[in-house]
């Protein structure tokens, strides 16, 4: 495109990628919160609004974009055995890397003592444990028995198990379906678009989230619990920096840089947002950006942000010793392999949305028959450990989306089928 002569400021401003805006106003969105630290009510009453305008525009076009894309994923793979294949091999991934994750939170919550430095005080035990759905719910919870109510509640796993159903009956019905076939098409092109437009928001929608959270809680909520938010993050660094990145490296076989520069507005987002479900739409875009075909991106990422937990399971592990340590309870290795276990099945009936990983933390501690009261310890820091989790949530579904494609890109260039 030819660049206007005027040295005007717009030239510039446009210059600046979509990336480095959200960078910017996640900075940003720290620094003012920390000065409107003695006017919180100012920041929630003001700024506030801009955060959640653009988390609800995300949540509105998630339901359509993702009920299209995936019928029109399972369409255009055009073989029941390619849908199967790359849903074999992205629930098998998904597995592995949620058992890596809680694993890796176990490890470093007792290598370095999560529990350390706590003492118990009585006041603190008033937490309402809220009820988490037991595996057999979370199973039957899958299918709708309604076609309209997964769409209006936006219950994600429902609206993909509707959307398959479509998919698969569009490609069994043919010829006939053709024009249902090219309706849905369409219908996805429009949902990308408008979620294009959506996207341009993010900076501000970024720091809107951003200001009233640091605003209101500040440096002072890290207190006693510095030590737990410390391994949390250490715990987080480690599933990035080494299983995804080795994902990247050796499965992929792609730049584990670029796959990370590639995926900072995801994680942004995410941080400030702590929702999986709101990231969705961007960590399509920046999937496909890095060259992910849509007919993985449409089905592994919506997937993704409805089954595979990897920060959660991290941060369920931790808690999990963290309870048992200020409790003095002592946690057995079979007590840490049912943990390892629940948290397997509890990131699969986590929502991707603000604060559910606290309420499934209650499944996780019960199981392992440690005080569901201990979630009162951690409640008070969710916000930040959420902002922590859900980064390693979108950014797990982001690596596996490349290694799928990367193994489907590598079975077609062999000449093989999928
Ligand atoms: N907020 C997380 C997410 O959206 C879920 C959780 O609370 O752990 O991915």
């Amino acid at each position: 495109m030819p660049q206007p002569e005027a040295k005007s400021s717009k030239p510039l401003l446009k210059r600046i990628s979509l990336t480095t805006w959200i960078f910017i106003a996640l900075v940003l969105g720290v620094v003012v919160g920390f000065l409107m630290q003695g006017v919180p009510d100012v920041a929630a009453t003001y700024i506030k609004p801009l955060g959640t305008i653009f988390l609800n525009l995300l949540k509105f076009i998630c339901v359509p974009l993702v009920l299209f894309s995936i019928i029109c994923g399972v369409v255009s793979l055009d073989d029941a055995r390619k849908v199967g294949s790359i849903g074999g091999r992205t629930i098998v991934l998904y597995l592995l890397t949620t058992v890596f994750a809680v694993c890796i939170g176990l490890l470093f919550a007792n290598l370095l003592n999560v529990g350390a430095g706590y003492t118990l005080s009585t006041e603190e035990l008033t937490y309402e444990v809220a009820e988490s759905p037991s595996f057999i719910e979370t199973l039957v919870n899958i299918f709708p028995s309604n076609f309209l109510d997964p769409m209006v509640q936006a219950t994600m796993l429902q609206v993909i198990v509707v959307a398959l159903f479509f998919g698969f009956g569009i490609m069994f019905v043919g010829e006939k379906a053709a024009i249902v076939k090219d309706f849905c098409i369409a219908m996805s092109e429009v949902c990308m678009k408008v979620m294009q437009g959506i996207l341009y928001m993010a900076p501000i929608g970024v720091f809107g989230l951003l200001v009233p959270v640091v605003a209101q809680n500040g440096p002072d909520i890290l207190g006693p619990l510095m030590w737990l938010i410390a391994v949390m993050a250490i715990a987080c660094v480690v599933q990035v920096g080494i299983v995804y990145t080795g994902l990247i490296k050796f499965l992929a076989r792609r730049s584990p840089l670029a796959f990370l520069k590639g995926e900072l507005p995801v994680m942004s987002f995410a941080f400030a947002s702590a929702s999986s479900m709101g990231t969705l739409p961007i960590n399509m875009e920046c999937a496909e950006k890095m060259g992910v075909s849509k007919e993985v991106t449409s089905f592994v990422l919506p997937l993704g942000a409805t089954i595979n937990m990897d920060g959660t399971s991290i941060y369920q592990g931790i808690c999990a010793v963290f309870i048992a340590q200020v409790f003095g309870i002592d946690l057995t290795l079979g007590a840490q392999v049912t943990i390892v276990l629940t948290a397997l099945l509890a990131s699969i009936g986590t929502a991707g949305v603000p604060g559910s990983g606290m309420i499934m933390l209650a499944l996780v501690l019960g199981s392992a028959g440690l005080p569901l009261e201990g979630i009162a310890l951690v409640a008070g820091v969710d916000r930040l450990l959420d902002m922590l989790r859900t980064t390693v949530n979108v950014t797990g579904d982001g690596a596996v989306a490349q290694v799928v494609d990367a193994m489907e890109k590598r079975k077609l260039a062999k000449g093989g089928r999928s």
